[in-house]
């Protein structure tokens, strides 16, 4: 007995020790990615056990899907499809989850007096960057005067919306990504997984570091696709890039695109991509849309007014504009 014991005590022993190595070393870096919200969602995160990885990046997909049904402006189906059919007759009652984002896009239309405003949707509409087509004159005077986001009448008490404009239609592509971002960071919290990268298109937030390393993201060079203008080393942080490459046609020499300048109802030239660094993608995507608008003078000037938000900008010439946090962090 004592023999047949002492023979086996060798692989009893190399067990444990493979036991508790692998539990501080097995573990890897799974990563998913799937085309929801009209971009790529991609998740990649360290975990130890396969089948809690595969599950837990299950979720995230799940999550993204639910905020696509929700918020939508294509599909009938969607809440948000409904209040454009329905908010300029009558108020409408919706989710606490859309009032809550209506109220946030809020704030930042007023922070940024209107440079961020879910409204310009109402001339927005008008444009297909697929197949170039840019809203015409007759549509902006017709529709112009809907852009407001003072004309989107929020009651907190019974949850409802009214818009105060028959021509009003609002879209959330400038902020829902980024809360997505964050409902997906929270659930792997919530998982207990403490390393992680979660992105959609443009708006990505980091879970903790890379092993004991920060995670060095690129800003892409907005005119040559394979370059990175910069490079920052980020950990526990959200960054949002928004460009003037991301969806556009152009017509002669302008460059048509995606982020329409509430005042005027066409693309803004100003900038040819925002960078925003802050502690939360729902903060980080609606200010590089803003500051976007706002441009170089004021949008840093917005930027070095809020506590924890920093930007890199990249001017119409290309020219590299940092926010004084970062100009103090390089010093
Ligand atoms: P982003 O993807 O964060 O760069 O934001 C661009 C998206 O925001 C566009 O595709 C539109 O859906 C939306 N958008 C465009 N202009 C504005 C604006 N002035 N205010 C709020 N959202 C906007
Ligand atoms: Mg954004």
């Amino acid at each position: 007995m004592l023999t047949a014991f002492s023979s086996h005590r060798p692989a009893v022993f190399l067990c444990l020790l493979l036991l508790s190595y692998c539990s501080s070393t097995c573990a890897d870096w799974f990563n998913a990615s799937e085309d929801i919200m009209g971009t790529r969602i991609s998740v990649e995160l360290w975990q130890q056990d396969p089948q809690l990885a595969e599950q837990a990046m299950a979720e995230v997909m799940t999550l993204m899907q639910g905020v696509n049904a929700t918020m939508s402006p294509y599909l009938e189906s969607s809440e948000l499809f409904q209040l454009n059919q329905q908010a300029a007759q009558q108020p409408v009652k919706v989710s606490a989850e859309l009032f809550s984002l209506l109220q946030k896009a809020q704030y930042f239309s007023i922070i940024s007096d209107g440079a961020f405003d879910i409204s310009y949707a109402s001339v927005g509409r008008f444009y297909n960057y697929l197949s170039g087509h840019a809203a015409s004159n007759a549509d902006l005077e017709k529709n112009l005067s809907a852009i407001d986001y003072r004309l989107i009448k929020l009651d907190a008490e019974d949850r409802s919306v009214y818009f105060q404009h028959p021509q009003l239609a609002i879209d959330l592509g400038g902020i829902a990504k980024g809360y997505a971002v964050d409902l997906a960071i929270a659930a792997l919290r919530k998982r207990s997984i403490a390393s992680a990268i979660v992105s959609a298109g443009g708006d990505s937030r980091i879970l903790g570091d890379r092993q004991g390393h920060p995670w060095v993201m690129g800003i892409r060079h907005p005119r040559q696709p394979d370059e990175y203008a910069v490079k920052l080393p980020l950990t526990n942080s959200a960054i949002s890039t928004s460009g003037d490459y991301e969806r556009f046609f152009l017509n002669g020499e302008q460059r048509v695109h995606h982020i329409i300048n509430p005042a005027t109802g066409r693309s803004v030239g100003a900038v040819q991509s925002v960078s925003i660094l802050a502690a939360l993608a729902l903060d980080s995507d609606a200010l590089s849309t803003t500051v976007f608008v706002l441009g170089v003078k004021k949008g840093l000037a917005l930027v070095n007014r809020l506590p924890t938000i920093e930007a890199v900008i990249i001017d119409r010439q290309g020219r590299l504009h940092y926010s004084e946090g970062l100009l103090r962090a390089e010093r």
